[in-house]
């Protein structure tokens, strides 16, 4: 067995006291011993001395999994309906360079797990080729993961049907259907994971998906996670008039339980909170994102007091540089700006223990013994969490390890993703004048998309 002992001047956990000169001893993957300092001093002898705070890692648990930001397709955040069709004028980046970057990005933030949604391109095999890639190149960083492989057969990146101006789906790529739904989610979920990797499925969002597809994911789902985007615009409740919303949809097909987790929720009325609560189903809370793409700010509050297993997701679609502590500060002003404030403390909570169990990350965000040895170290002056979540930033990540494992050392990844970043940059850079060809024939159409939101508002 392997034996680790980090002593750290603060330990700071979700919903424990905060211990000071404290050490957690770690063997192999998991914790096996909390305790003060003083109680082990003299019976170790290799030790790792933290001047500063010792935390659990935090989940990320929404995440495109995005290495170069969409800033730099040039396509910058705007109105969550038009932003969602400029996609289509996206340059296609190597998925494997694509998680490498942006695994090593989380982790020097602290994340160290990070569930991961990689959409399912139009054919099979390249769907599965396409996620592999991905998931090796994730795993090669050390994190840990919940990659879920999402569906959607029904005009992903079309303006609202419901406005009538199918005319406009012409010119979005093809989706996988339906009837192949099934045998790639198998595929995906019966296949080896690589290390500290789990598979999951989902819908990409009820809206964007037949009942074939949400029946499909049903039937193969079993004990495996599901993942979708749940209620983020306002138009996504009646994107097709008359029919049920994305969530009754997900309730009568029997996705709606304690395997699911939701991203954004921003729109979701009391009664359907008291349907996701009785369900145990979790939410995710993106606020930098629905910030940047302007649809609404979640009530997480009410999320909490009914109960609901909540996480935060950065969501790599629209933000640069990944900042947990940054985005633990924006659920905190989106709780206060829709006059429901939550602490300091929840936030921490869902970063950490909110986060593991969207993931279903067993003993996940706590240092207990018994729990993942999934730590980060802080060069910060913190005697409390309200004092980590107030002054924390990505820059005071010193150490990461997962699984007991150390991947980030001095701030920095052990893994080089100078190379994979390169090569990014380079495919971007050539397909710089198709890309802007694309966007400019899409122009037209994304401004009348962004009215026609507007004016149903
Ligand atoms: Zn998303």
């Amino acid at each position: 067995m392997s034996v680790r002992v980090i002593r750290a001047r603060t330990l700071l956990a979700a919903g424990e006291p905060p211990r000071h000169d404290a050490a957690v001893v770690i063997n192999d993957d998991v914790i096996g011993w909390v305790g003060d300092w003083s109680d082990l001093a003299g019976s170790v002898s290799s030790v790792t001395e933290v001047d500063g705070v010792v935390s659990p890692g935090f989940v990320d648990a929404h995440s495109h999994l995005r290495g170069i930001p969409l800033d730099e397709h040039g396509l910058p955040a705007r109105q969550f309906e038009a932003w969602i069709c400029s996609l289509a004028a996206a340059s296609d980046l190597d998925p494997h360079d694509e998680a490498l970057v942006a695994g090593v990005g989380l982790l020097e933030t602290g994340v160290t797990a990070v569930q991961g949604f990689v959409d399912a391109s139009a054919d099979e095999q390249t769907a599965l080729d396409r996620a592999r890639a991905a998931a090796r190149g994730l795993a090669s960083t050390g994190i840990r993961s919940l990659l879920v492989l999402g569906f959607a057969d029904r005009a992903l990146r079309a303006p609202e049907p419901a406005l009538d101006d199918w005319e406009l789906v012409s010119a979005l790529p093809p989706l996988l259907p339906a009837s192949s739904v099934a045998r790639v989610a198998r595929e995906w979920l019966d296949q080896n994971a690589p290390a500290r990797t789990e598979y999951g499925i989902g819908p990409v969002g009820g809206q964007w998906s037949s009942d074939a597809l949400l029946e499909a994911l049903a039937s193969c789902a079993g004990n495996h996670r599901v993942h979708t985007h749940l209620h983020e615009s306002r138009h996504h409740r009646d994107w097709l008039a008359g029919a049920q919303s994305p969530l009754e949809r997900l309730r009568s097909t029997g996705l709606l339980n304690d395997r699911l987790s939701g991203a954004h929720g921003v729109h979701l009325r009391a009664d359907e909170l008291d349907l996701i609560a009785a369900s145990g189903a979790s939410l995710v809370h993106c606020p930098a994102s629905n910030e940047a793409l302007h649809v609404g700010r979640a009530g997480v509050a009410e999320w909490l007091s009914r109960g609901i297993p909540a996480g935060i997701g950065i969501d790599s679609q629209n933000v640069g540089a990944p900042d947990m502590f940054e985005v633990m500060r924006a659920t905190l002003a989106t709780a206060h700006h829709v006059d429901d404030p939550i602490s300091a403390e929840q936030a921490f909570m869902m970063a950490t223990t909110g986060g593991s169990h969207a993931l279903g990350i067993a003993g996940g965000g706590r240092i207990a013994a018994g729990s993942p040895a999934d730590l980060i170290a802080l060069d910060l002056e913190a005697s409390t969490v309200d004092d980590l979540v107030a002054n924390g930033s990505a820059d005071c990540v010193r150490s990461v390890w997962v699984a007991g494992a150390p991947v980030v050392v001095d701030g920095r990844s052990t893994v080089d993703a100078s190379a994979a970043r390169t090569r990014l940059t380079g495919q971007l850079a050539s397909d710089r004048v198709a890309r802007e060809e694309r966007l400019a024939k899409l122009a037209d159409t994304l401004d009348l998309v962004e009215q026609l939101a507007e004016a149903r508002r």
